[in-house]
């Protein structure tokens, strides 16, 4: 049964790896194979002392490889969570218990203090690497984190009811109980399979992580990560559910580079695509969290604003404006200006459509254009100019 047990986890050291050579930019799967691999080592080690008669030295090999295995899983943690590896805890944790194990072997035959010390140890770096994954969870992937980090708590508590037994057992008893073998395979295989609970919740974490990228380069578009249309669209049906239920205004920008053409035909097409990104980071600056910037086709871009109305929308709009007016672009020591017309609106003049919404701001938008440029438009001024031109007519 151990030998299966130290089988497995060598598929499971490889799966990882696998799944590790497709993780693309995400970091610390690999860590987490290693970690699976020196686990396996140290499994087909046990298995081998149970049959060898000096296996002293053959649990320093263990602790060793358990010890690098915990480190390398807390330190893959780190890494998948982006942040920076902190290695000299689980060295200085690794490095005591080597320590003193090679005290036990040599100089203190002393079992019970042994197995009290290592089950410390392995303790308290399990617990390191559930806390590294209980604290500071990004949202989506909080199941998969919660799993992974029980399944550590799990192990951790197991080190050390095994700690306080040997501790309360009368000195020697439980040199005594070790050498009776069903007790050993039952441990080991309560212990193998959280380990499993462990590298299935590094997989889940994994899957989740990556699901979450998928899902983030379908909603946003490519050259300037603002939303795509398609996200838009389905952002706008949401807020139009919020705002009737809510009875708030919805406000919409729609923003035209002006001259676009010209920017691509005198500085080429990867500038053009360099200002866009430029335009991007400005409007993205400017806007609150609950606003929905999005690229909306071309060098025309969105802006969805809940809980707006068109004359708040407006102040925002010159101010977005003239802040994209007032950047020096610099290309290939070419200094470049470039200018914006936005055309406003909102759902009080006419209603909470998302269609109806772009194409009062689309006209908006037109109108700034025919005025010359480089400014802003409400779609209820044009309404008025009508309604005042048809008063005149009458
Ligand atoms: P106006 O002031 O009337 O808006 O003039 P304009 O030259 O900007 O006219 P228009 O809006 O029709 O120009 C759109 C241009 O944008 C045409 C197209 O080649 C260019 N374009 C669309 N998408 C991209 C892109 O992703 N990158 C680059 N570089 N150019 C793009
Ligand atoms: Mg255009
Ligand atoms: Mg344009």
């Amino acid at each position: 049964m151990m030998l299966m047990i130290s089988m497995l986890t060598l598929l499971l050291a490889g799966l990882l790896a696998l799944a590790g050579l497709h993780a693309g930019n995400i970091r610390g799967v690999r860590l987490w194979a290693l970690a699976s691999l020196c686990y396996s080592l140290a499994s087909f080690i046990t298995f081998a002392g149970l049959t060898s008669t000096s296996s002293g030295w053959l649990i320093v090999l263990g602790v060793v490889l358990v010890m690098t295995a915990n480190g390398l899983q807390l330190c893959g943690i780190q890494a998948f969570k982006g942040e920076r590896i902190r290695w000299r805890m689980p060295l200085l944790i690794a490095t005591a218990a080597l320590a003193l194990s090679i005290w036990f072997t040599i100089i203190d035959h002393n079992a019970d203090a042994r197995a009290i010390t290592n089950s410390l140890a392995f303790a308290l770096i399990n617990l390191l690497c559930a806390r590294a994954l209980l604290i500071r969870i990004e949202q989506p992937l909080r199941t998969a984190y919660w799993f992974t980090g029980i399944s550590f708590v799990v192990m951790a508590a197991a080190a050390l009811t095994r700690a306080a037994t040997i501790h309360l057992v009368p000195a020697g008893t439980f040199a005594g109980l070790y050498s009776q073998i069903p007790l050993v395979p039952t441990r080991f295989l309560f212990l193998s399979l959280i380990l499993m609970c462990v590298t299935f919740g590094f997989i889940l974490m994994l899957n989740y992580r990556l699901i979450t990228n998928m899902q983030a380069i379908a909603l946003r578009d490519g050259l300037t990560g603002a939303l795509n249309r398609r996200s838009l669209e389905e952002e706008a049906i949401r807020l139009q559910a919020r705002c009737t239920r809510n009875g708030n205004t919805l406000a919409i920008m729609m923003i035209d580079v002006d001259h676009f053409k010209l920017i691509n035909d005198h500085s080429g097409h990867q500038v053009g695509d360099q200002v866009l990104q430029r335009l991007a980071a400005v409007a993205q600056a400017s806007i609150r969290r609950d606003d929905y910037f999005a690229r909306y086709g071309g060098e025309e871009f969105c802006i969805l604003l809940p809980d707006t109305t068109e004359e708040k929308a407006e102040v925002l709009a010159d101010r977005l404006r003239e802040a994209y007016a007032a950047l020096t672009m610099e290309f290939g020591g070419a200094v470049l200006q470039s200018t914006i017309s936005i055309g406003v609106a909102d759902s009080n003049h006419v209603g909470l459509e998302f269609s109806a919404l772009v194409t009062a701001a689309d006209q908006a938008l037109y109108h700034a254009k025919q005025a010359g440029r480089n400014r802003v438009v409400a779609h209820s001024v044009l309404e008025n100019n009508v309604q005042t031109q048809g008063m005149v007519t009458a």
